[in-house]
């Protein structure tokens, strides 16, 4: 192993190749805290090039590679496992941006800006990079793509696989795969750089990638709304899409347990406490006050607990604070069983009241945490207090998962609508995933990388 870490250090320079624990913890272990492991060393390339050698060595010296980004995943996908072989390779040093092209609402960068940056960038330009996740600062466009991010705006923009144009991969075996082409239309053969997205590393490394852009938006009308019900949440989804078409930018869910865990830790920001609340945006070119007054007339023909406008964008920012809070907060409260599923919109609401009858059943005095971008049927839906002592919690994890994943199915939802598989979700995977499915990404996997150095230990073995 010496060698290879002189053979590294030889290719990417020695100050960036890591070895020293102080320097590599960050690395080893996941957000939550929960996946600790002790990787080789990290290594921090600085260009396409660099990656592509450090990988044909890596694959030369049978060396397993962890890619890993603004490591943000919450499912242990970027952490190495514990065996002190596993190369972690971050990314954050390739920073170029190599094109911005407003004219085509395009955006070229490397796959270490975080998203924060990229979204700055295109509104430097003018134009919108709409991903938008409370972990923005931190994630990278390369975990991003990976990961086929989600976020507050899918409903109108889609998640990250339909905000790319183009990607640049170096795949397991050192070549450099360019599909970079700013194209919307391109029906030459297979669209290859599907195959990468969502792929959570275990294919290759993305070293850069070419971003839709979005006119800005002029307008925005933002309200949080108290209803009686998740079933009046889900029938207003509708309605608001009829009412605004796709000027419905977010419409994001908020349990009355979650407004209570908001309301404890930032005491006085909440506007109110209702059984649900909404937070609802649209955005449109023209006048804010215009907008403002669609959404205010369509709200003051509905039945409501309450509900406020941002009047000002502090306001507005205030509101989005709140909701963007919740992970953060909710950490702060204690540990939780995390599960972040989707169930078509139509569902959530018999979802919600099953599943939740089902492990009050099997855990009496169970608190669930259920918020989330309802406009794409994708909740998290965070377990607590199955018994009385806190530390235990996790014995129940595999209980619980049975139960919400069970019912999942039922619904025809997913066990991963935003957050990836990870290593938390692979045995779950196996169980739900549709076999043909499984059985084609495992043949592509064995295709590229056939001696699985790409993330072992996640869920995509050769
Ligand atoms: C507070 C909070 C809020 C969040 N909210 C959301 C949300 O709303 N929507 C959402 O989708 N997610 C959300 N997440 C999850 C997480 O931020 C996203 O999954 C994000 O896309 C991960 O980016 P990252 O750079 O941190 O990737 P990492 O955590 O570093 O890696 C994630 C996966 O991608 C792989 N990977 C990373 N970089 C590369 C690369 N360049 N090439 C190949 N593989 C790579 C890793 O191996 C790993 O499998 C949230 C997380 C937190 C902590």
């Amino acid at each position: 192993m010496e060698q290879l870490l002189h053979e590294l250090a030889a290719l990417i320079g020695p100050t960036h190749v890591l070895t020293d624990p102080a320097d590599t913890e960050p690395h080893a272990v996941d957000w939550r805290g929960r996946y600790h492991g002790r990787p080789l060393a990290v290594a921090l390339p600085g260009s396409t090039a660099e990656v592509a050698a450090l990988v044909a060595l890596c694959r030369d010296r049978g060396i397993a590679i962890v890619p890993q980004g603004g490591n943000t995943s919450t499912c242990g996908g970027a952490t190495p496992d514990g065996s002190g072989r596993q190369l972690v390779v971050n990314l954050r040093r390739l920073r170029a941006v190599r094109r911005l092209d407003p004219d085509n609402n395009s955006l070229t960068v490397e796959a270490g800006l975080t998203l924060a940056e990229v979204q700055a960038l295109a509104e430097g330009a003018g134009r919108l990079f709409p991903l938008s996740l409370a972990s923005e600062g931190s994630c990278q466009i390369g975990g991003n793509l990976s990961t086929n991010a989600g976020g507050l705006a899918v409903l109108r923009y889609g998640t990250m696989r339909e905000l790319t144009l183009g990607l640049e991969v170096v795949l397991p075996d050192g070549q450099v795969l360019d599909a970079l082409r700013g194209l919307r239309k391109d029906t030459s053969g297979l669209d290859v750089k599907q195959l990468f997205i969502g792929a959570e590393g275990q294919l290759g490394l993305i070293t850069a990638a070419t971003l839709k852009l979005f006119p800005l938006p002029t307008a925005r009308a933002t309200a949080w709304v108290g209803v009686d019900s998740a079933r009046t949440a889900i029938a207003w989804l509708a309605a608001l899409q009829a009412a605004f078409g796709d000027r419905l930018t977010t419409f994001e869910l908020i349990s009355e347990v979650c407004q209570k865990l908001l309301d404890h830790h930032h005491p006085g920001q909440l506007p109110f406490v209702a059984p649900w609340a909404l937070l609802i945006e649209l955005s449109d070119s023209g006048e804010t006050a215009a907008l403002e007054e669609r959404l205010v007339n369509w709200l003051s023909e509905q039945a409501m607990v309450d509900g406020v406008m941002a009047q000002s964008e502090s306001e507005r920012q205030r509101l989005w604070q709140l909701r963007e809070a919740l992970s953060e907060t909710q950490k702060r409260d204690g540990p939780s069983i995390k599960h972040d599923i989707g169930v078509p919109t139509s569902m959530i609401p018999a979802f919600l009241e099953q599943c939740g009858q089902a492990l009050k059943t099997a855990f009496p005095g169970v608190r669930i945490v259920a918020f989330g971008h309802a406009g794409d049927g994708n909740l998290h839906y965070n377990v607590s207090r199955t018994r009385p002592d806190p530390a235990a919690l996790f014995d129940d994890e595999p209980a619980v998962n049975a139960i919400v994943y069970e019912w999942v199915d039922r619904f025809g939802g997913t066990l991963a609508a935003e957050h990836g598989v990870g290593q938390l979700k692979t045995p779950w995977l196996e169980r739900y995933k549709d076999p043909a499915a499984l059985a084609l990404m495992r043949g592509i996997k064995q295709l590229l990388d056939p001696r699985g150095l790409m993330n072992p230990g996640k869920w995509l073995a050769p």
